[in-house]
């Protein structure tokens, strides 16, 4: 089994580099943001309480969110080869979780990829995806307000990975065949 963590700020390319990834390596992809707009379009009861946070440009509660992930990969066959996460963890608290997920399978996060990109090209992607999205948080007000939680919640992950040798960083601005090769020469390492 090989775990990968995509991790980066909104509008870092995850959803884009997720892609390029699953069919170079056959893993299964489990992104929680579509996940979410999933149960919103479908309106159930799940879709309803996270699009109470999702529109504000909040993170939806660490034990709801840790239960639809474990949830997500019970029972799941698809899950066999690896998974690649991308948009989980996003705090500290659902990265140990994580890790707690994947020790009780007997596997670990091989890798971290973190889509570093500046702030203000991250601002003109959203803003130019939500002229297209429809998505209720890709404007200005919701944007600013994702990015001031990203700084406060998301973004000590990078030193936690760090730390424990599996952060790859990876500049997330250029071209997307140019970053998709450069996250692959950071994976060879990681991968038996
Ligand atoms: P990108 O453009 O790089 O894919 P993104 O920030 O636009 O990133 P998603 O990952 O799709 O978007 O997440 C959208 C929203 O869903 C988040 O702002 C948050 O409200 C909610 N969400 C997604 N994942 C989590 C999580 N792990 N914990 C809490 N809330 C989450
Ligand atoms: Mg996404």
């Amino acid at each position: 089994m090989y775990n990968l963590v995509v991790f980066g700020a909104p509008g870092s390319g995850k959803g884009t580099q997720s892609a390029r990834l699953i069919d170079e390596y056959g893993l299964y992809h489990i992104s929680t943001g579509e996940l979410l707009r999933d149960h919103i379009a479908r309106e159930t009861e799940l879709g309803k309480i996270a699009n109470e946070y999702i529109s504000k440009g909040h993170l939806i509660p660490d034990a709801l969110m840790i239960e639809i992930l474990e949830n997500t990969l019970d029972g799941n066959p698809d899950t066999a080869n690896g998974v690649i996460f991308d948009g989980f963890p996003r705090t500290i608290p659902q990265a140990e979780a994580l890790n707690e997920m994947l020790h009780k399978r007997g596997a670990r996060v091989d890798a971290v990829v973190g889509l570093e990109v500046d702030d203000k090209e991250l601002i003109d992607r959203l803003l130019k995806r939500g002229l297209e999205s429809g998505r209720s948080d890709d404007n200005m007000e919701t944007i600013n307000e994702r990015l001031n939680v990203y700084n406060r919640q998301t973004a000590p992950l990078r030193d936690f990975y760090i730390t424990q040798g599996k952060y790859h960083s990876i500049k997330g601005s250029g071209s997307i065949d140019d970053i998709f090769n450069d996250i692959r020469n950071h994976l060879k390492s990681t991968r038996k």
